[in-house]
């Protein structure tokens, strides 16, 4: 849609640039309001609300998509303008990021990245299979799914056969994401790190809840999308949950090209596949809405509204389940998996 010339409807002073939920505005103001945005959802780590100088630790894990690299720039902004005026900082920054299985690359990107955003901890890249090293109980847990390692399977290998031991589509990314969220956790604790700052953006949030729900993880929506402790021990936050996946990648857009080329490429969502048998319900969801859902922006926001306020007994009231330490809501007391989990294990040939 062209955009009529007109003022900013912000500072009424610059031409308007582009149009965000039906509001003209230059790229200063455009910009202005992605930051604020989220920025308010940090305020729990302004100094005020330190607690003498006890100074926060935040894993941030980086998956060179847009979403995460927004939101780096955003923080790295905030920290820097922090240091200029008071010489110190509110938070420090522990950034992480994991190599999809098949990809040996990377280091270079990540240096690349280093060197735009230099204030932060680093942590080497590691691939998913390094979730057995770096998460003590994963193996044991995993056989509660009928998968353990063999006689000299090296970490590799036994992920690999993890992988091709799934039935279906949507039991293997169930894993995956399984297994990426144990291996940012392990690590997150082993940096000291009080908190994970996730960089879901409003659409990614929509297409998990609705796709937890979808894979009878209905129980565990209300824990995963909310910001605030989580039952791994460790808060969670998601300070892009108000703005859409477009809004971001308009933002970056508008950024200098040194932060535009910290994306890392092929790292976009997973393309559709050509059959729907071979499609897992997160890529189905996710590609719906972000195909469709934008363009009904009120009900995708009341979808992680809605899903996040949602009351269900925390893990202290009921047992954690062993993989994904969701509470487990009904069976017996013996029961070690909740109900996703056992769901996954009936497409897992042990
Ligand atoms: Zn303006
Ligand atoms: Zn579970």
């Amino acid at each position: 849609m062209p955009i009529p010339t007109s003022l900013c409807a912000d500072c009424q002073a610059n031409q308007s640039e582009v149009e965000i939920r039906k509001r003209q505005l230059c790229n200063d103001c455009f910009r202005k309001y992605v930051s604020s945005k989220i920025l308010k959802r940090m305020e729990t780590y302004r100094f005020k609300n330190q607690v003498g100088n006890a100074k926060k630790r935040l894993f941030l894990p980086i998956s060179g998509g847009v979403s995460s690299l927004v939101l780096l720039q955003v923080l790295d902004t905030q920290i820097k303008k922090q240091l200029d005026q008071q010489n110190r900082t509110a938070y420090d920054l522990v950034l992480f990021h994991v190599a999809p299985q098949d990809n040996d690359g990377g280091e270079d990107w990540w240096q690349h990245v280093q060197a735009q955003f230099g204030l932060h901890t680093y942590l080497p890249i590691i691939k998913l299979a390094g979730v057995s090293q770096n998460d003590k109980h994963i193996e044991e847990d995993l056989q509660l799914l009928g998968l353990s390692r063999q006689e000299g399977e090296t970490d590799e290998q036994f992920l690999t056969r993890l992988f091709t031991s799934t039935k279906s589509a949507t039991a293997r990314s169930d894993l995956q994401v399984l297994l990426l969220k144990r291996l940012i956790i392990a690590m997150a604790k082993a940096q000291n790190c009080d908190s994970v700052i996730w960089g879901h953006s409003d659409s990614k949030l929509a297409a998990k809840a609705l796709s937890e729900v979808a894979k009878g993880r209905g129980g565990s929506v209300p824990n995963e999308l909310a910001d605030g402790p989580s039952p791994s021990g460790l808060n969670f936050n998601y300070p892009l949950r108000d703005l859409f996946k477009t809004e971001l990648e308009l933002y970056l857009s508008t950024l200098a090209g040194e932060i535009r080329s910290c994306q890392l490429e092929n790292q976009e969502e997973e393309a559709v596949p050509v059959s729907l048998r071979m499609t897992s319900i997160d890529t189905l969801l996710n590609t719906y809405i972000t195909s469709q859902g934008e363009k009904y922006p009120s009900i995708m926001a009341n979808v992680v509204r809605t899903a996040s306020k949602l009351q269900v007994p925390t893990a202290a009231q009921a047992t954690a389940c062993r993989l994904c330490a969701m509470p487990i809501t009904a069976g017996s007391e013996e029961q070690q998996l909740c109900y996703g989990c056992e769901r996954m294990k009936q497409d897992v040939r042990g």
